[in-house]
């Protein structure tokens, strides 16, 4: 055999393995290329919840915009920010996410005795009490006074609450102030505050440390029947429309949208209480205030 035709068919015979080894060592071995395959699905899989979870934000935050909007356009925020809630349809918390407030037993009571408030039952045992904050039936649904159970003010604000009780026994025997809130410490605000901070409630409750109620010198109530029964104000406690105020009264009456009654209910607790020297104020039906909010702070010490 011809010495070059030999050499020219070992190159070409090595160039064919060269080209094998090298189209061998350009393949992953199966079972790492299986692996790889694998990470880029599961990769794909992360994008894509990723994307789903990107999604369900963006949605949330169309929510929130529309709840802003329709807010907004339905704007009943209260003036004076008093600190309390909305209508009770509307009613949604953060409870599921936030833990029950931290209080100990017999805590407040405690706190407001340290402040010198007293029991308002201590100066009028007549004055019936039920704490709404103090239960789960308010607009956050929770209870936020732990084992509160007795109302507290300031001594000469109970005292003007006593009066305002001795001049609704004046007018009829069988009728007396039933409280529903009264001292509200900052602590309690700001857990107000935090649980709904991220609803629409947002709006209706007062920043902490802004609300009379923190001073010991507002009062939230209603009057009783005989039987116990609150008399109809047109709206429950802590309904936060126009219906709850005062402004626009005379035109609900017209429109039906408020009875007489009603009117007359919500003037018989703003007489008896403003001849005992309480202000109303016209946003709610069931507040009642011993000092306006600019001079309590040179008046009253903050519950914290
Ligand atoms: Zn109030």
């Amino acid at each position: 055999m011809d010495i070059n035709k030999f050499l020219s068919a070992f190159i070409l015979v090595l160039l064919v393995l060269l080209n094998y080894w090298i189209y061998e060592i350009g393949q992953k071995p199966p079972t790492i290329a299986t692996k790889s395959y694998t990470e880029k699905n599961k990769n794909v899989g992360k994008v894509q919840r990723k994307t789903d979870q990107e999604t369900t934000e963006l949605q949330q935050t169309e929510q929130q915009l529309k709840e802003q909007t329709n807010l907004k356009n339905n704007d009943h925020q209260q003036e004076h920010g008093h600190g309390h809630g909305h209508d009770h349809t509307h009613a949604v918390s953060n409870k599921q996410t936030l833990p029950p407030n931290p209080l100990k037993e017999g805590q407040l009571k405690q706190l407001f005795e340290e402040y010198h408030l007293v029991d308002i039952q201590n100066i009028d045992p007549s004055i019936q009490v039920d704490l709404k904050y103090a239960t789960q039936q308010n607009f956050m649904g929770q209870n936020v006074y732990g084992d509160l159970k007795k109302a507290y003010l300031r001594h000469e604000i109970a005292q003007k609450l006593s009066k305002a009780q001795e001049y609704l026994k004046e007018h009829d025997p069988h009728l007396s102030l039933l409280v529903l809130d009264a001292a509200r410490p900052v602590r309690v605000q700001q857990y107000m505050w935090d649980l709904v901070k991220n609803t629409p409630q947002r709006h209706y409750v007062a920043y902490p440390g802004s609300s009379i109620h923190n001073y010991g010198a507002a009062v939230d109530l209603t009057i009783v029947n005989k039987q116990g029964e609150a008399l109809d104000m047109g709206t429950p406690y802590d309904h936060f429309g126009p219906k709850a105020g005062s402004k626009k009264e005379a035109e609900m009456l017209q429109s039906g949208e408020l009875q007489q009654k009603h009117i007359n209910n919500r003037n018989l607790l703003r007489s008896v209480m403003r001849k005992a020297g309480f202000l109303s104020i016209r946003n709610e039906w069931w507040h009642f205030e011993a000092v306006r909010k600019k001079e309590v702070a040179q008046l009253y010490r903050l519950i914290k």
